[in-house]
């Protein structure tokens, strides 16, 4: 079995690819049986779409892949805490378990009180958490400048 810090590397890898398009970095993947099923990167300027978050992206993409709506026995890798829209959307998607990296204190669902996710759905965070939140610094200093 791969870690979890195997598999957030991965979605790290993904956010760094949102870094190069100037977007937001956040990277998701979603791993299913031991296997990358899709990797998905935040594309709201890209795409014009503030929903474009990349936990979207990967929903989107995995369900396709797999052929099914539903994502049970998968698992989310998401570099950051996802906000309530994308918390809702696993709900429905019905996703095992949810690891992200670090903690978003402003737009996290978990920050905001919601408990949004579906009973059976398992949380892990911290996983690599410096790494992914200094990404997000990184970037906004970069924007600053
Ligand atoms: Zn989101």
């Amino acid at each position: 079995m791969m870690s979890d810090e195997h598999f957030m590397k991965e979605a790290i890898k993904e956010a760094k690819k949102a870094m190069l398009r100037d977007e937001v970095p956040v990277g998701a993947i979603i791993v299913c049986n031991g296997e990358i099923v899709a990797r998905a990167h935040n594309l709201t300027e890209t795409l014009n779409d503030a929903t474009a978050h990349a936990e979207m992206q990967a929903f989107t993409a995995a369900e396709n892949q797999m052929g099914s709506k539903y994502l049970t026995g998968c698992t989310l890798y998401v570099t950051i805490e996802p906000c309530p829209m994308c918390a809702g959307a696993a709900y429905w998607t019905q996703v095992s378990r949810i690891v992200y990296g670090a903690e978003d204190t402003k737009k996290g669902f978990l920050s905001q009180g919601l408990d949004l996710l579906h009973p059976k759905t398992k949380l892990s965070s911290g996983i690599m958490e410096d790494a992914c939140s200094n990404l997000l610094i990184d970037y906004f200093k970069q924007k600053r400048k």
